[in-house]
Parts: C-alpha cells; structure tokens; sequence
C-alpha cells in the first residue's frame, strides 16, 4: 500500500467549507463549497484501505469507494472517475445528498475516534472535476439493437435506465408529465442542497446520447398505457409516489395550509426563473409570515430551511418524537438549526385557529411510550398540556404514498402491495403484466434517490436480459 494512504492518523477530517450561515440564508445557492484539489487528495488518503470495507457494504451501488479514495490519493483523477461511474450514473448527486451518515460514511471503520473518511466530498469532487475537464461523455451507444424501450418517469430512476439501457443499444423513450426531466430532483429537492444546473446537464448529455423526451405527457391521460404499451418492446414504470399524507383536526381546511410538494415545487419553479401565480399571491411564498412545519423527515427540513432563505418572519417545525428519533438526517438538522429554525420536539397539531385563514397551530405535548413491533416508541399526548404557536403559513410534511396506478392506468390486472406500491419480482423487476417492469419509490415507496439509481440499473439489466431471450425465441420461432 503507498505511504501516502492511511493518514487518518495524522489528517483530521475536514469537510469542504461551510458558507456562512448570513450568507447562505440569504439564498437557494448549495451550502458547501467545492473540495480545492490539496483537501480533496488529503481527505482522500485518509482512507485505510480495508480488506472489507464497511463503507461500500453500506452503499446501496456497491460503490467501490477504497478504489477511488486511492486512485484521487494519488492524483489519478481521471482513473478516479472511471472507478466511481462505473457503479454510479450520476455520483456528483449521490455525492451531494445521500444522507452519507447513515450510509457510507456512518459505517466507515475509522470512524470510532477518529471522524470517517469524507467520502460524498470526495466523490463529488471527481465527477465535478471530471465534467470541468470534459471526462463525462454521452453514452452513445456503438451499435443499434432495433428495439424501443418505454420509461415512465424522468426521475433517478428512470433515468438511471435510461443511460443504461441506452448504452446497450435500445431507442429509449422516456416520458414524463413534468414539463423538464429530473423528477424529484428538480421539482423536490431544493438548489441549497442540488443546485439545479447539476442535474440539468445530466438530462442533456442524455439527450446528446440519443434518449428521446416526450415531455409534458402523462400517461394515464395524454397517453394511455396500453398504446404505450404497443409502442415498445417493454415498458419501465418509474413514477414515483407523490400522494401527499394528510391530517387531521378542526380547521385543517383554512387556506394558508399547504402541502410540503406545492410549496417546494412553487420555490424551485420560481428559482428556474418562472412566474408562478400562486408564489406572486403569496399563496406559496412564506416571505414575512410565521411558518410552521409539521413532520419530521427530510421534506420538512427541506421546507424550513425554504422558508428561512424566502424571509419567513420565524420558522418553527412541529414534530411528535424527539431529536433521537427523527426520520430526518442528523446533519440537515444542524444545517436548519443553524439557520435559526425552531423544532419544538415532542409536540402534534390538534386544531388550526383562524377564520378566514390560518392563524395559529393548537398543539398538544407528547410523550414517548413503548417500543411497538417496529421498535419504534410510539407516543401519547401528555393530558392537559395544550399550547398555541402564532402562523400564518402551515406547511403538511408527513411523506408520502404511491397513487392508485391500476386506476390511473386503467389497468387492473397490475399488482400492488398493501401499501399500493408495485410488486415486482425480486430479480426479474417484472410487474404482474408480461415485458412491464417498475424501479424507484413506486416499488419502494418514498425512500432514497441513490435506491432509485441503483432500481434503475438493476430493471435496467433484467429489461435487457427478458427483450434478448424474448427477440431469441421470435428468431427461433420463425
Ligand atoms: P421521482 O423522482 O419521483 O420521479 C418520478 C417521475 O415520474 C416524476 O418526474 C413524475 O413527474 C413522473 N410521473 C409520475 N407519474 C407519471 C405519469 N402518469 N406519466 C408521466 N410521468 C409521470 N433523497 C435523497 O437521496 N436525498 C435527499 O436529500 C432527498 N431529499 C428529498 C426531498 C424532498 C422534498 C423529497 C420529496 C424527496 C427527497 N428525497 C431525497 C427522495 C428522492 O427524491 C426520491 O427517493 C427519488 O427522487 C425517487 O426517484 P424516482 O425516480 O423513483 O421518482
Ligand atoms: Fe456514499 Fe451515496 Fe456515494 Fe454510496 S452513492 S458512496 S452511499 S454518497
Ligand atoms: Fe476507507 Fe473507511 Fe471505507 Fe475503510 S471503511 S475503506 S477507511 S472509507
């Protein structure tokens, strides 16, 4: 092993700055600066280059991060970024926002007294640089196969297949009902945490590769399901799960009480340079009013942290556990504390006062009970402890579920869950119609865009795996 590895016992860790909270706050820019090269390959030779490393176990792409920690080590950054996308269609992101403590990072072996390596840096560092220096290629593919493949959803993971499905030679066609690809990416995830210019080019070099974008199509409605079923050879549903959870309690209906999705969606259409009518009424605009937030996972600090940088009077988020056991990332909820949120733990709405529109959140205090099967504590309000906060704005920020797609499709023979997302077979991707496969939160439910990254090459490789042996059989049969 070279000497320049193993330095962790020399090197303490260090992220790539910080902006200053004043600064950040004040805009939907990304929080971190990019690694300068010296901190990049000093972080990088941190790394001890286990024999099993815990951090790629942890990785849901089997990422083979020791490769290219060594590889950025020694300066070798082109080799770096062959290593990294070779398991990752799109690391610069993944290196932005998986939430790396729970993943990699938390499972990296010199993190107990020592800080881990600082691996979502590091690789987002190498894409970056690999894109400044004109490294990153479309994948164009070498040869036409002559089959067509149907992607529903231009999020992670469609796009994910997409490349890959591209790659090995299939016209791809990826339809979405959004009028820019990205999903999620785009529409949900703010530019503080995914500058959007990050994602945009990816959807250009897949154009340059040749996928074609039908966009502004739902299928369902612009376009049925079974004529996009005739049009290719098989079809990816990839459209993730977007049924916003509701609540409960007297005036819940006021105006002024929104769902987490429009108000984000509302901010990153309006940061795309749009005119947004329900932004300029003020409707979606949390610019000098008492916001509260209700949930606790990362679409509520995502929409506190929104309301910060739109010039909320006070951002308060409500949750009914405590800090211990929040859904949300750890360091998204430094991020926001340090952007002067309020959490008021261990609380629930009851009702929402107000006449014409919300002016307060009646809440109660709750208190942690038992584990339940889960292991999850649940929680039970404490009698007599009621408590009015002051709002003008109240954002719903309680997840997530799949729509009814056998209705939206019209096609009942497709099989969902109990939970309505879609079963699929456990390798083959398969959905309960034959050539029909599905990827990403709508089999998974709301989870992670690397899960949908790594759904997206595997459908993609079993998609591949059926047209051959289907296209074999026809030759045979002939
Ligand atoms: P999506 O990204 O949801 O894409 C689905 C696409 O399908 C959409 O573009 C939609 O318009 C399209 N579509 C749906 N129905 C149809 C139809 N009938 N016809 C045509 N098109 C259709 N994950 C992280 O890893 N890190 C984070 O920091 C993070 N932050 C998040 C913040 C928010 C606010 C939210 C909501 C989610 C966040 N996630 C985060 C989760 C992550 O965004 C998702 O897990 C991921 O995007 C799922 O990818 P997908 O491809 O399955 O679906
Ligand atoms: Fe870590 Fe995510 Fe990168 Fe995997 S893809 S190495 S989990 S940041
Ligand atoms: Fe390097 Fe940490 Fe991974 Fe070990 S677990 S290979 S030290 S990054």
């Amino acid at each position: 092993m070279p000497e320049r590895m193993l330095q962790f016992v020399r090197l303490q860790q260090q992220t790539p700055d910080k902006r200053e909270v004043a600064l950040r706050s004040a805009d939907f820019r990304e929080i971190y600066e990019e690694f300068d090269p010296p901190r990049a390959k000093a972080q990088a030779s941190r790394c001890s280059q286990c024999g099993v490393p815990f951090c790629q176990v942890h990785c849901p792409l089997s990422n083979n991060i020791p490769d290219w920690l060594k590889l950025t080590a020694e300066g070798r950054l082109e080799e770096a970024y062959e290593v990294s996308s070779a398991t990752n269609n799109f690391p610069e992101i993944c290196g932005r926002i998986c939430p790396q403590d729970r993943l990699c990072e938390g499972n990296c072996v010199i993190e107990k007294g020592f800080d881990s390596v600082t691996i979502g840096a590091v690789e987002r560092y190498i894409t970056d640089t690999a894109f400044e220096r004109g490294w990153v290629k479309p994948g164009t593919p070498i040869v036409e196969n002559g089959m067509s493949v149907g992607i529903i959803g231009a999020g992670p993971g469609g796009l994910a297949a997409a490349d890959m499905l591209r790659r090995r030679g299939y016209a791809v066609h990826v339809y979405d009902r959004h009028d820019r690809a990205g999903g999620l990416m785009i529409y949900g995830i703010p530019g503080f945490k995914l500058e959007k210019h990050i994602v945009l080019r990816r959807w250009k070099l897949l154009e340059e590769a040749g996928v074609v974008f039908h966009l502004g199509v739902e299928i369902g409605r612009d376009l049925s399901f079974s004529d996009l079923r005739q049009r290719h050879e098989s079809v990816l549903i990839a459209t993730g799960v977007y049924k916003a959870r509701d609540i409960g309690g007297p005036g819940v209906g006021l105006p002024g009480i929104v769902p987490a999705l429009d108000y984000l969606t509302a901010s990153n259409r309006q940061g795309l340079g749009e005119n947004v009518p329900a932004f300029a009424s003020g409707t979606l605009d949390a610019a000098g009013k008492h916001v509260v937030v209700i949930g606790g996972g990362d679409t509520a600090m995502d929409c506190v942290r929104t309301a910060v940088r739109q010039g909320a009077a006070s951002v308060k988020c409500l949750y009914r556990r405590d800090r211990a056991n929040m859904p949300g990332s750890i360091r998204e909820v430094k991020n926001a504390e340090e952007e002067g949120v309020e959490f008021v733990w261990l609380s629930a709405p009851e009702a929402f006062l107000g006449d014409t529109s919300v002016t307060g959140v009646r809440a109660a205090r709750m208190r942690l009970g038992l584990p339940d099967a889960s292991g999850r504590q649940s929680v039970e309000p404490v009698e007599g402890s009621h408590f009015t906060i002051p709002a003008d704005l109240v954002i719903k920020a309680l997840g997530f579920d799949p729509e009814d797609l056998p209705a939206a499709f019209s096609e009942p023979a497709l099989t969902v869950s109990r939970w309505g997302t879609l079963k699929v077979g456990h390798t083959s991707f398969m959905t309960s119609l034959p050539g029909v496969f599905a990827a990403g939160d709508i089999v998974r439910g709301a989870s992670l865009v690397v899960w949908a990254i790594r759904d997206g090459r595997d459908a993609a490789a079993a998609m591949h795996t059926w047209m051959r042996q289907n296209a074999t059989l026809a030759v045979a049969a002939e």
